[in-house]
C-alpha cells in the first residue's frame, strides 16, 4: 500500500517467470524444447527483462511477433534464436537479416524472395515455414508437391522449421484441433517422403502443453500465456490441467484524492452511477488510458486495502472511481491493486476479462506504456 511514487504501475516478477518456464519445462520433457513466446513487449510485462531471466533459465529460442520487437531485443544485448511470428513487410527483410533475426515464411513467393536477398548478400538464411492447417489466418495453403518444388528451387534458404498454429486448442468439444493436426502431419509425411526433414515442428502454444495434449507437441513448443502465469479455461471435455503455473504481474495504482459522498450524489461522466446512500469514494490515478477496459465502468472492481472495492460510474481516461466504505482508512497515496492479491483476495486477468467481455490476453496487452514497470 506505500507511496510508490507512480500514478500507476506494474510489478513483475522475475522469479514468476523463471518458475513459470521451469515448471512448462518440465512438462514438455526431453523429447520438446520451448520458445517462450515474448511478443507484445512480452504481453506487457516487458519483453527485455523478461527474455533476460529465460536466457538465463536456459532458453535457446524466443518468439516474437514483428522485426521492431526483435530488434529491440538483439539491441539489448538478447543472443538467443529469436522466430518472427507475425510476418513482415517487404521494406524489413533487411533488417530481419541484419538483426540475426529467422523469419517465419507465410508464402511460397516469400521463400523466392528471401533466396534471392540471401544470395546478393552472400548469406544463408535459416527460416520456418507456417502452414495454414486450418485456422484461416497467416500461413501457406499451398499443397506439399509445391512446397518441396519451391524449397528445391531456392537453395540459398534453408527450411529450418515447418510450425502451423490452432484455432481452437482450448475446445476439446470441437474436432478443429485434430482435423489441423491431421493435415499438418500430412504436409510434413509428404515433405518427409521428398527427403524434406526440417529440424524443428512445432504447432502449439499454451493450451496443448498445460493440457498435456502431446500428439500437437511436435519437438518445439511456444508458450506465451503460461510463461506470465496463465492457461486460459478450456470448454468440452479436456484433461486436467497438466501444469500449475502463478500470474508474475501486479498492477496498481495510487490513490489522489478520497472524500465523501452524500446519498443521491452522482459518480462520473454521464452521471450512471448514484449513490444509494453516504459513501466515501476514492478516485484512482489510472484510468481507460493506462488499460482499465472502460466496460469495467459500474461493474469491475480493485483491492483496496484488502477489500474487494466496487468501481463506481464509467472509467475515465486518467482516473477511476472507487468505493472504499468498507475498506479500512486509506489515505491520499497509498495504492490499490487493480490486478493481483492482497492477503487472501485475488483479481487476475481472467476475472477482469470476464466482467469486461474480453479475453486475459487483451486485459494484459492493454495495459498501457505509461504504466510504470517494477521488476521484484
Ligand atoms: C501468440 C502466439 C503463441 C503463444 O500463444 P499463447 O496462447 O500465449 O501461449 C504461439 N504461437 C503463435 C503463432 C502465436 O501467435
Amino acid at each position: 500500500m506505500a507511496d510508490q511514487g507512480y500514478r500507476s504501475w506494474v510489478e513483475v516478477s522475475r522469479e514468476r517467470i523463471a518458475e513459470n518456464y521451469r515448471v512448462l519445462k518440465q512438462a514438455a520433457g526431453r523429447g520438446a524444447e520451448l520458445m517462450p513466446v515474448v511478443k507484445a513487449d512480452a504481453y506487457r510485462h516487458g519483453s527485455v527483462e523478461v527474455s533476460k531471466v529465460l536466457e538465463r533459465e536456459g532458453a535457446r529460442w524466443l518468439a516474437v511477433s514483428s522485426v521492431d520487437e526483435g530488434c529491440v531485443l538483439r539491441e539489448a544485448g538478447i543472443e538467443a534464436r529469436i522466430l518472427v511470428m507475425a510476418d513482415f513487410l517487404p521494406c524489413e527483410r533487411v533488417a530481419l537479416l541484419d538483426y540475426r533475426l529467422t523469419p517465419v515464411i507465410h508464402s511460397l513467393t516469400d521463400i523466392e524472395a528471401l533466396n534471392t536477398l540471401s544470395q546478393q548478400r552472400g548469406t544463408e538464411t535459416a527460416f520456418h515455414l507456417k502452414i495454414d492447417s486450418g485456422m484461416g489466418r497467416l500461413g501457406t495453403r499451398s499443397e506439399p508437391d509445391e512446397i518441396v518444388q519451391t524449397i528445391r528451387a531456392n537453395p540459398g534458404v534453408t527450411l529450418e522449421g515447418v510450425m502451423t498454429h490452432f484455432a481452437s486448442a482450448a475446445d476439446y468439444a470441437s474436432p478443429q484441433t485434430s482435423n489441423q493436426i491431421q493435415r499438418f502431419r500430412f504436409i510434413c509425411d509428404s515433405l518427409s517422403s521428398a527427403g524434406i526433414r526440417p529440424r524443428y515442428v512445432h504447432l502449439s502454444s499454451t493450451i496443448p502443453l498445460a493440457y498435456g495434449r502431446r500428439e500437437a507437441w511436435g519437438n518445439l513448443i511456444r508458450p506465451g500465456h503460461a510463461i506470465y502465469g496463465y492457461v486460459s479455461p478450456s470448454r468440452g471435455e479436456a484433461p486436467p490441467l497438466a501444469v500449475q503455473v502463478r500470474p508474475a504481474l501486479t498492477w496498481k495504482a495510487s490513490i489522489l484524492a478520497i472524500k465523501e459522498i452524500p446519498e443521491g450524489a452522482l459518480i462520473g461522466y454521464g452521471g450512471i452511477y448514484r449513490a444509494p446512500r453516504p459513501l466515501r469514494i476514492a478516485v484512482l490515478a489510472a484510468g481507460y488510458a493506462d488499460g482499465i477496459p472502460h466496460r469495467l465502468s459500474n461493474r469491475g472492481r480493485v483491492i483496496a486495502g484488502g477489500k474487494l472495492a466496487p468501481i463506481l460510474g464509467a472509467v475515465s481516461m486518467d482516473v477511476t472511481t472507487i468505493d472504499i466504505s468498507h475498506s479500512p482508512p486509506l489515505r491520499t497515496g497509498d495504492g490499490v491493486t487493480l490486478l493481483g492479491t492482497e492477503g487472501d483476495v485475488t483479481i487476475d486477468a481472467q476475472q477482469i476479462a470476464k466482467t469486461a467481455g474480453t479475453i486475459s490476453y487483451s486485459v494484459l496487452c492493454g495495459i498501457s506504456a505509461r504504466v510504470k514497470r517494477v521488476y521484484v
